[in-house]
C-alpha cells in the first residue's frame, strides 16, 4: 500500500476580477518548480482563447450538480451566476506527486478551504485603487458594461474580506508583484522546512514578510477608501 510522504503546501490566491491575478499566476507557475495549478470546474462559457482542460474544465450545470452529489469537490461556490469548484483529486494528486498546489478561487471558496485545511497559505491580490481596477476591466473588453459594473460592485464586497488572508499583494508594478508572489511561495516552503536560512533565503523570507497582513495595513487604508462610495467615510 502506498502512503503519501509529501504534505503539499496549499496556496490559495483570491482577487477581485481585473486585479491581474491570471497574469501573476501564470508567471508564478513558470518560475516556481513543483507547483501544480488546480484547474477548476466551471459552468460558465469559455472566454476568448480559453480551452477545456487548460484554464478550466467547462461543464454543464447538470454535470456540475452530479459532481456535487458525488462529493467530488473540496470546495465549490456560485460566482457571477455560475458554479466554480475545486476537485478533490487535485489535492490527492499533489500528495502523490510530491508537489504543492495552487488554488485560484474566490473568497467563498477560500473560506471553505481555510476551514478544511487550516495550514493553507492564503494570498489576496489587490489593485492599487478602484480607478485602476475599472480601467483594467475596460481594457480587457471581454465584458459588457453591465457586467463590468457588476464586477466592480462585487470587487468592493470581496475586498472587505482581505483580513482573512495571510498575505496581501498590491498589484501595482507587475515585475515587483511577480517577485513578491514568488517570495511568498518560496518563503513559506523555507519557513516550513525549519532549516537555517542562507543569506539569499533570508532575503526571500524578508521580501515575503513585507506582504504579511500585519505589515501592509497602512497601505491598505487608502486602497479600501477608494472603494467606498463618495461621502462614506
Ligand atoms: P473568472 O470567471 O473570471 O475566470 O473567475 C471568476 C471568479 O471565480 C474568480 O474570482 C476566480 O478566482 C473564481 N474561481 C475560479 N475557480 C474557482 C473555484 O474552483 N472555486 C471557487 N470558489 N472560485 C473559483
Amino acid at each position: 500500500m502506498s502512503s503519501p510522504v509529501h504534505k503539499p503546501v496549499v496556496y490559495i490566491i483570491s482577487a477581485p476580477s481585473g486585479s491581474g491575478k491570471s497574469t501573476l499566476v501564470n508567471e508564478l507557475l513558470k518560475k516556481v518548480s513543483d507547483l501544480e495549478f488546480s484547474i477548476s470546474y466551471t459552468t460558465r462559457a469559455p472566454r476568448g482563447s480559453e480551452t477545456n482542460g487548460r484554464q478550466y474544465y467547462f461543464v454543464s450545470r447538470p454535470e456540475f450538480e452530479k459532481m456535487i452529489r458525488d462529493r467530488e469537490f473540496l470546495e465549490h461556490a456560485e460566482v457571477f451566476g455560475n458554479y466554480y469548484g475545486t476537485a478533490r483529486r487535485f489535492l490527492h494528486d499533489a500528495e502523490q506527486n510530491g508537489r504543492d498546489l495552487l488554488l485560484d478561487i474566490d473568497v467563498q471558496g477560500a473560506a471553505q478551504i481555510q476551514h478544511k485545511l487550516p495550514d493553507a497559505t492564503s494570498i489576496f491580490i489587490l489593485p492599487p485603487d478602484r480607478r485602476t481596477l475599472e480601467e483594467r476591466l475596460r481594457k480587457r473588453s471581454e465584458d459588457r458594461e453591465d457586467v463590468i459594473q457588476r464586477r466592480l460592485i462585487t470587487a468592493s464586497r470581496e475586498i472587505e474580506n482581505y483580513d482573512r488572508y495571510n498575505y496581501i499583494l498590491v498589484n501595482d508594478q507587475l515585475e515587483d508583484s511577480i517577485k513578491a508572489l514568488r517570495a511568498i511561495v518560496r518563503g513559506e516552503r523555507l519557513l516550513r522546512a525549519g532549516q537555517p536560512l542562507s543569506s539569499e533565503e533570508a532575503k526571500t523570507v524578508a521580501l515575503a514578510e513585507r506582504c504579511r497582513l500585519a505589515n501592509v495595513r497602512d497601505r491598505l487604508k487608502s486602497i479600501l477608501d477608494s472603494f467606498k462610495p463618495p461621502g462614506d467615510s
